[in-house]
Parts: structure tokens; sequence; C-alpha cells
């Protein structure tokens, strides 16, 4: 069998798939966040032979006509796809508890079709919790995808004791705030206060999460194993089920997953294709995070002070109060005219994969970061939430392959971030790193490597249902 993101970045399917053809039943977060790696996990399993069948909530659908070997099954649940507002963890909260009905009743249904091959299992993000109890009563086996960076995973599963130690009453006039933390050296405290807006809720919430990814059938992670493999080790003893690294997903397939937020802009690569070798700077923050009024100014005038090229997403409601570019600094279009370009929503994929590209100037999303890693471009970190302050975190700390710029965002550290990452030494020691880690990446999924390896035994385990 031949299981192949490999260095040419395409899916080859050399020999007949082993598998009996068996259905697998897919559902994912309603975010572009979840639902790509989804997809192109559910991509990768058609290729070995199975029949895929991706449940998704009527709002915030993926695109049908990209994926016409897929059957969909739209489910309604009365409210609209997920966002960071009131926060994530009491709208995911809200999900698990509004989904059990219409999501059995979907289930239920794709069993009972006739002419069909069996189910094997179902996967589901980790964060549906209530899905495990769904598929127990239906006897059917559920595995995990988890769409975020295993130390988060860490994180997340000892929220609870960092809420009950008192660590988000901590400020940052509090000196605690900036030391490391006692059990894990390599992050913060204020890494770990970072996290969530709502540490109860999300203490109350993840426990379910944990509680039912034990009661699973298996784990699969869209990492490799290399950069995390200590922290697997470690997360081994408290998830004693199969356990899958064949990231990262987004390697298997060559293009940019259709976009559920906006529309793909592709007028500026005319530009782009203009622009020096390494010299523009890619900035976006991903789906859900917003900026402040202060922050988004202090975004344009940092980078329109940099005086180099850049690329810059602005999402319509990436500032609530505003329209689109209506925030923008007087005279800014005129001074950056040329040298800068704003667009909705771009193919980021594709855009990493640019040689004008010279760094990435991220919210850290797992998803971006593994994008730049598959790509080698150095990242500068302004992480907002969730998983993002540890994403970050690891990319400066640990990997080096990028630097922070948390806290508060100014004109002046955007500028100096900048140049670190652009012009000094520095960024040239950290695009040395990324590429070996890019280069790692290459090797697990070469024949024999980790995620190779990894998927093979995820194929066999599900064909053996
Ligand atoms: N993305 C994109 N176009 C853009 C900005 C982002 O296609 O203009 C994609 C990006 O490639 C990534 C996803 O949106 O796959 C964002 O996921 P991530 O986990 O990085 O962040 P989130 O949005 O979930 O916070």
């Amino acid at each position: 069998m031949t299981i192949h993101g490999g260095r040419d970045h395409t899916i080859v399917e050399s020999t007949p798939p082993p598998t009996k053809g068996q259905r697998i039943i897919l559902f994912a977060l309603p975010v572009q966040g979840h639902l790509s790696p989804m997809l192109q996990l559910a991509s990768i399993l058609h290729t070995q032979g199975f029949k895929i069948i991706i449940i998704h909530t009527e709002t915030n659908s993926p695109n049908h006509s990209n994926y016409p070997h897929f059957t969909f099954k739209p489910i309604a649940v009365g409210v609209t796809g997920l966002t960071c507002e009131p926060e994530p963890s009491s709208h995911i909260t809200y999900l698990n508890e509004h989904y059990v009905d219409s999501f059995t009743e979907c289930l239920a249904g794709l069993l009972a079709e006739p002419n069909e091959p069996p189910v094997a299992c179902l996967i589901t993000d980790a964060e549906y919790y209530f899905a495990q109890e769904v598929a127990d009563s239906m006897k059917i086996p559920r595995l995990v995808s988890w769409a975020c960076t295993i130390v988060s995973v860490l994180v997340y599963r000892d929220i609870d004791y960092f809420y009950q130690k008192g660590y988000f009453n901590l400020t940052s006039e509090d000196s605690e705030y900036e030391e490391p933390v006692p059990e894990y050296p390599l992050l913060k405290v204020k890494d770990v206060i970072k996290t969530s807006r709502n540490p109860y809720g999300m203490a109350k919430y993840l426990t379910k999460v944990m509680k039912e990814v034990k009661a699973s059938a298996g784990i699969i992670w869209n990492s490799f194993k290399e950069p995390e493999e200590a922290i697997l080790h470690t997360l081994n003893n408290d998830f004693p089920i199969p356990r899958f690294t064949l990231g990262p997903l987004q390697k298997y397939l060559p293009l940019s997953s259709s976009s559920i937020v906006f529309e793909h802009d592709r007028t500026f690569f005319e530009w782009l294709d203009a622009q020096a070798p390494k010299s523009v700077i890619y900035a976006s923050f991903g789906t859900l995070a917003k900026l402040s009024e202060l922050e988004f100014q202090e975004v344009a005038y940092g980078l329109a002070n940099t005086n180099l090229p850049f690329l810059w997403v602005v999402r319509p409601d990436v500032v609530k109060s505003s329209e689109w570019l209506d925030l923008l600094p007087e005279k800014f279009l005129e001074q950056v005219r040329g040298r800068g370009r704003i667009v909705k929503w771009c193919p980021q994929k594709e855009v990493l994969a640019h040689e004008a590209i010279g760094c990435f100037w991220t919210h850290s999303g797992w998803n971006s970061t593994l994008e730049s890693i598959c790509e080698g471009v150095p990242m500068i970190c302004s992480p907002r939430e969730v998983g993002q302050p540890i994403i970050a975190r690891y990319v400066s700390d640990v990997w080096k392959i990028g630097i922070l710029l948390d806290d508060v965002l100014t004109r002046e550290g955007i500028e100096s971030a900048v140049k670190r990452v652009m012009l000094d030494k520095e960024g040239e020691q950290i695009r040395n790193r990324i590429n070996l880690l890019k280069e790692d990446v290459n090797i697990s999924f070469d024949e024999g490597g980790s995620s190779h390896q990894s998927l093979k035994t995820l194929v066999d385990y599900i064909s053996s249902f």
C-alpha cells in the first residue's frame, strides 16, 4: 500500500486499497480550523478505499461540489456556526447540548440505510463530548480527532487544577504572571491564563471532553511525532487508547481546502509574483480572532512603518465595530500604495508556499502554524486565546522557529519584531531551524516515517472494525 503525502505533496494510490470499503462518518466543529483538517482526513481515508460521509451543520457548510466523491448530510440545529462570543468554551458547550437530537436521528438513518456497506466508525472532533454516548448507544466505535497541538491538550487536561490554584486571578501586575509553570517549565503562567476568558466554564467543559475521549476508540492527532514526542509520552498514560500522529494533515493535499469563511481572493498573486524572494510580510489572524480598534490601527501603523511589502488579511469582522477598512488611519492606503495589499481572505497555503513570502505574522492557530512549518516560513506570533498562547510559546521558546509579539500590540513593537525576523541575523537562524523542522515533516511522510507508519496503522485499525 502506498499512503503518501510525501515530498511531492500528493496522495498516490499505486495498489488497490486493502480495506473492505466500509463507510466512515465524520463530524467536525463548524469552523474552518476544524472543518479543513477533517475534510483532509476524510480525503486521505477515501484514497484508502473507505466510503466517506460528512455530517455537517446547515450553516457553515463546506462546498459539496469540491468533494464529489463524498456524501454530505446537513443537520439543522437552530444555531449559527461557532463564534468566539461570548467565548469559545460556552459556545461549544451550547453546541454539544443542541446537536444531540438531530445528530442521533441522522446517524440512526445512516445506519439503517439498505444496500450500503457497514459503518466502520464515527470520527468526530474531540470537543463533541456528546457524541460518545450516541455512538455507544448505536454500538459503533468513535474515534476523536484533535485539531490542536498535543501540548495544549496537556494544559486543557489541567485547566481545572490551574483554576483551583488561582492562576486566573493573577494579572500582569503579579510577579507570578511572567514565571514558568512549575509543572511545565517550558510554559509561562501567563500562557495558561491567556487560554480562557471563562476558566470556570472551560474547566467544566474540558472535564467532559477528557472523560469521553478516554471512552473513545482512539485519538487522531493532527501533528507529527517528532516535535511533540516528550508530551505524547506524558499523555499516553492519560489516554491508554490507540493514538495516531499522522499529521500535518494539510500536507497530504495540494491546495487550500474549500473556504467556509469568505471567497478566496486571488487578485493579488500578480503583485506577489513581482516581489523579491522572501521580502513580503504575510499577516493574518485566522478565522475567529478579534482585534480592538486600537490594535487594528497599531497593526496598520506597524506594517506601514516597516517599509517592507506586506499582504494583510483583514476579515470584515476582525474588529467588532467596523465594516472593513473604515478604521484604517488616514492616508494609510496612499502611504502603502504599491507596497502593501489588503484582502478579505486568501488561499493561505498557496500564499505561504510562494517564494516572495518572508515571514508569517500569525495569531498562532494550529493549522496556520503547521502550514507555516510545511513551507519553512518563520513566524511572528501574536496569540489571542485557547491553544494559541501555548503554540506561540513552543514556536518561540522551544522550537525557536519564530518570535513572540504578545501582550499589547504597539507600532514600535511590531516594527522591531518584523526587523528581527526579516532583516536581522536572528531571522536567518530562525529560518534555518524551521527548514530543519520542515525536513522532519518530509521524513515523517517518507516510507517508514512516523506519519506514514501511523496512517498505515490507522487504516488497518479501522479496517478491523
Ligand atoms: N485561512 C485561509 N485564508 C486566510 C486565512 C486563513 O484559508 O485568509 C485558513 C488557514 O489556511 C487555516 C485556517 O484558515 O487553515 C485557520 O485555522 P487556524 O487553526 O490557523 O486558526 P483558527 O481560525 O481556527 O483560529
